[in-house]
């Protein structure tokens, strides 16, 4: 090949490599707005309402009836995305005790991690020693929860199947399944099976058991939590809720197919009536600024919103969004 030739292509490569490292470092930085979806905050709950719920991002819910409150996850220090990329992470006392004060807690009967990944199990541990909880879960999450040294006694395995009371609270927790992402295909399981001491890397908090969570109020309210965009075929048959927490991370870039099949197999099985969606927001930004969608490199929100809001239409259901720290009747 006579040597001009071979610099043009050279340079073509090289141009062409350069502009695709520039793609993807602008799709780290665009994200959908979150303006269009302002009126589908849910508004603050009135001072005297029973039972009420507070989200603090991610998956991360916070449920009290004025006399026994628990909270899903408990995941605040969210580490950035350099720190998450790069180095090995670990649990930021000031982030979850400032996260904790944010919600009004002082005491919370338990602390309940959705499954294993850092952004649901990380902080788990820490919020039970802040707050006197238990810590609540699979094999998995108790060895987070070891990792950081929690007693045995403030520690509550379930299994598949297994119902916990909370007061006037009711717990069961059914086997799901995470969303397929690049990194875990939603169906091999991945466990922890040694307590877990950080710093590690983000890679090291496994999925351990993905949990639908049922929750039953003795004042007749009955909720579903879907920390994940994963199912089991068939799973929630049978089951009644008025509400469903709805995990939509990652569903922006999922098939049309694998997005009806989610719908179906959770919201429409046990016949809500209301769905909030979570765990949409960008979990690498710190909690002290507005939540921001997740940048479109790795989802795209204002196709999950679309989507959802185009079923919530058709059956009948109305599609809401959480507002941060605030008190909501859910
Ligand atoms: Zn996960």
């Amino acid at each position: 090949m006579p040597y001009p030739l071979l610099r043009s292509a050279g340079l073509a490569l090289l141009a062409l490599a350069m502009a695709g490292t520039g793609f993807v470092l602008l799709q780290t930085l665009r994200r959908p707005p979150l303006e269009p979806y302002r009126n589908l905050v849910l508004p603050a709950a009135a001072k005297d309402a029973p039972l009420r719920v507070r989200f603090a991002g991610v998956s991360t819910l916070l449920f009290d009836d004025g006399e026994t409150a628990w909270i899903t996850d408990g995941f605040f220090s969210r580490p950035g995305k350099a720190a998450t990329l790069l180095t090995r992470i670990a649990p930021d006392p000031a982030a979850v005790e400032r996260g904790l004060q944010r919600l009004g807690v002082t005491r919370l009967a338990a602390v309940v991690p959705l499954h294993s990944h850092y952004d649901h199990a990380m902080d788990a541990p820490l919020v039970a020693q802040r707050s006197g909880a238990l810590l609540v879960g699979g094999a998995s999450t108790l060895n987070v929860g070891r990792g950081l040294g929690l007693a045995e006694a403030q520690m509550r395995e379930v299994r598949a199947g297994d119902t916990i009371e909370l007061g006037r609270f009711k717990l069961r927790f059914l086997a799901s399944r995470h969303s397929p992402t690049p990194w875990s295909d939603g169906v091999t399981p991945e466990t922890l099976d040694a307590p877990l001491t950080p710093p590690a890397r983000a890679s090291a908090w496994r999925e351990g058991d993905v949990w639908s969570l049922l929750v039953e109020h003795a004042w007749g309210r009955r909720f579903l939590v879907q920390g994940s965009a994963g199912f089991v075929p068939g799973a929630l048959a049978g089951r009644r809720v008025d509400t469903v927490f709805l995990g939509v991370g990652t569903l922006g870039r999922k098939t049309e197919d694998y997005r009806d099949a989610y719908w179906t197999e959770t919201v429409r099985a046990v016949g809500a009536r209301r769905v909030i969606a979570v765990h949409w927001d960008d979990f690498w930004l710190p909690l002290d600024a507005p939540l921001q969608a997740m940048p479109l490199l790795l989802d795209d929100f204002a196709t999950t919103m679309a989507d959802l809001q185009e079923r919530g239409a058709r059956d009948g259901i109305e599609v809401r969004l959480p507002p941060l720290f605030t008190p909501f009747v859910p």
